[in-house]
């Protein structure tokens, strides 16, 4: 396979050795000419994580630092772990363990505080929040924004980016809002599964061709990922770990150099503050 005269950077995935196929798929990524990822914690339960307090949150940070570790001696680049509290885990708390709407936001931000204690230490890059994306009770919601505002508090104190599920949009220019207020730019906070086109926050835009094609006409800043998420059991539920050099590919064969300077080196700093090409070695 030819080498790419570029970084190239998946955003979002998961990497879980022991559920999954760990560093091996890394070695695909770089296979094909992947450098450069960043790796989010899978969601507590999804570890065998039912966690009561803050510090229960601890165990899964501490596992994925590890594969991120793992990670970067495969990489030509390297690699960066991403820590939170999946928005989802607000409807297990309320929904199959009785806790009131409340009581989950305060375990969830408990959680982000650990995350926070990661990024200050320099040992995590990012921290990740958001809000459920489907439909919940209004209570729930309530308690889902009240927790990302947290996370956007702890980005703005701690300079570091938010990256945010929440429910498909285009729009997000209420929540940029939010984070701004906290203090944070509305470029860090950074949509995960976002479509080609997004008002507020940047775009993490999921790896398929109709995406790519939008956001490289809109011409504004953006990030590439695949939400990979390493688990035996869902072989395909989201794009491959080979699919963002696959892409990059692609689009330099269409002739966007441009674009993909955007979103492999220049929006990765913006974000960030990592430097994707100094950072490659080999
Ligand atoms: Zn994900």
């Amino acid at each position: 396979m030819e080498a790419l005269d570029t970084p190239v950077l998946d955003n979002h995935l998961h990497l879980d050795p022991r559920h999954g196929r760990g560093i091996d798929a890394v070695d695909d990524f770089r296979r094909l000419g992947g450098t450069h990822l960043l790796v989010v914690n899978k969601p507590s339960w999804h570890l065998d994580v039912e966690a009561s307090e803050g510090e229960d949150f601890r165990a899964v940070f501490e596992e994925t630092i590890t594969t991120v570790e793992e990670a970067s001696e495969a990489l030509p680049g390297r690699a960066w772990p991403v820590l939170g509290v999946h928005p989802g885990l607000v409807s297990r708390l309320v929904d199959e363990r009785d806790f009131s709407p409340a009581e989950a936001r305060d375990l969830m931000q408990a959680g982000l505080d650990v995350a926070a204690e990661y990024v200050r230490a320099g040992d995590a890059l990012a921290l990740k929040s958001g809000r459920p994306h489907y439909d919940v009770p209004d209570a729930v919601w309530e308690a889902s924004n009240d927790v990302m505002r947290h996370a956007f508090s702890l980005g703005a104190e701690l300079d570091c980016a938010v990256q945010l599920h929440t429910e498909a949009s285009d729009d997000l220019t209420a929540v940029a809002a939010w984070a701004e207020d906290a203090g944070i730019p509305r470029k860090k906070v950074v949509k995960h599964y976002a479509g080609g086109r997004l008002a507020g926050p940047t775009p993490s835009v999921m790896s398929e061709k109709d995406r790519l094609e939008t956001a490289v006409e809109r011409g504004e800043p953006f990030l590439m990922e695949t939400d990979f998420v390493d688990d035996a059991d869902r072989p395909g539920a989201v794009l491959g770990p080979k699919t963002v050099p696959r892409r990059v590919r692609w689009m330099l064969d269409e002739g966007w150099e441009d674009a993909v300077e955007t979103a492999h080196v220049e929006t990765p700093k913006d974000v960030y503050g990592i430097d994707t090409r100094a950072t490659l070695s080999r």
